[in-house]
């Protein structure tokens, strides 16, 4: 599958953002949708596909976690 360009990849993170109700999903904290990174919960390079179900939104500390 190819990567996501730019247009899919910020309705993607729009779409998320409203399904988490704009929370990190792994510290469950509010945060602004500026502040959230749109992540894989299987890595790409693991198999894992480009579709909602296999994306969610994360906030910078938690990107900077080892365990996200
Ligand atoms: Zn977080």
């Amino acid at each position: 599958m190819r990567t996501l360009n730019a247009r899919q990849r910020r309705s993607k993170k729009r779409h998320l953002y409203l399904k988490q109700h704009g929370f990190c999903a792994l510290c469950h904290t509010p945060h602004p949708a500026s502040e959230l990174i749109l992540k894989h919960r299987v890595h790409r390079k693991a198999g894992g596909a480009n579709t909602l179900a296999n994306l969610r939104l994360i906030c910078h500390p938690c990107n900077r976690h080892p365990a996200a």
